[in-house]
């Protein structure tokens, strides 16, 4: 089964977990004010392997009120614990074994509150990555979707692209000082869309889709936002695009009021 596909709830196998890494801080980048990169660096990521754009890695946190500093390393029965969340490899260099992910500081949770705070020398574990999205090298065109949840995962699919792709981007943000270059092919048209406090996540990408003119062909669509809006975007971007659906890949980021969103939303239901 590839990633674009899911299998119903309750049917799907128990997925083996990944080795557990225990893996430390080694620097702290802040990309914009709501956006902040964390490298990581340790002996363990020796046996990290890149798995291709838009993969997902699992990091548990410390548990808050415990100590920020480091976290245990959970041993192959132990239940996964409560503060393991879903990120993005933004990058892995084999080189330098380092390990960069990029956190959207979107408020409490225990793996915002921990990357807001991030310090040389902390640690956290990491399992992962599963496999990553198989970009599409013959189509004339992507157009790609997200919210800062997904733009890691976005940036990761801009610079797997081929030089020729025509590429539209619609990113959604809280506020314009979020805006940033972003690497990608030589016809990219990054479009900011600032969303505003009090907004309803996506509502700037489904404006952002009014009036908007759909390339002619078999192009590619790669959509990641908070999961409710994620299907109202699916199904108007079907529709206008006339695309196949299985051009289409949606994915569930995040959901609002939900703790931990499940890596595996690609809004079939
Ligand atoms: C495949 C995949 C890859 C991901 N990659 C990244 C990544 O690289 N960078 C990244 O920042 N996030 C990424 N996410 C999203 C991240 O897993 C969630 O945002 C996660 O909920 C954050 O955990 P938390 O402990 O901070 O908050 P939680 O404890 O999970 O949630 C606490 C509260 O915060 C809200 N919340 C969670 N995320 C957001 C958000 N982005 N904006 C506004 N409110 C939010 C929840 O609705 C909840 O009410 C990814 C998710 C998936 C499924």
């Amino acid at each position: 089964m590839t990633q674009q596909q899911q299998a119903p709830e309750g049917t799907r196998p128990r997925r083996p977990r990944g080795v557990p890494r225990k893996i430390s801080v080694v620097a702290v980048k802040q990309l914009s004010p709501r956006m902040r990169r964390v490298t990581f660096g340790g002996s363990d990521l020796a046996s990290f392997t890149w798995t291709g754009p838009a993969a997902h890695i699992k990091i548990i946190f410390p548990e808050p009120g415990r100590g920020l500093d480091t976290v245990a390393v959970p041993g192959p029965d132990d239940p996964r614990p409560t503060t393991t969340r879903t990120y993005t490899p933004r990058r892995f260099d084999p080189a330098t074994q380092t390990l960069e992910v990029d956190f959207a500081l979107h408020g409490p949770g225990p793996a915002a509150t921990w990357a807001e705070q991030a310090r040389v020398g902390q640690q956290v574990v990491q399992m992962g990555p599963a496999q990553g999205y198989e970009v599409d090298t013959e189509a004339p065109w992507y157009v790609i979707l997200g919210d800062d949840a997904a733009l890691p995962a976005i940036e990761t699919i801009l610079e797997a692209l081929p030089a020729g792709t025509k590429t539209t981007v619609l990113l959604e943000v809280v506020a314009a000082d979020e805006a940033r270059p972003l690497a990608g092919p030589a016809q990219t048209d990054v479009r900011w869309l600032v969303r505003g406090a009090g907004a309803a996540p996506g509502s700037a990408l489904l404006q952002g889709l009014e009036g908007f003119a759909w390339p002619a062909g078999a192009g590619r669509v790669y959509v990641g936002c908070e999961a409710t809006a994620l299907r109202q975007l699916r199904t108007t971007i079907l529709a206008a695009s006339g695309l196949d659906k299985e051009r289409v890949i949606a994915r569930g980021y995040w959901r609002v009021g939900a703790v931990n969103h499940p890596d595996h939303d690609y809004a079939k239901d």
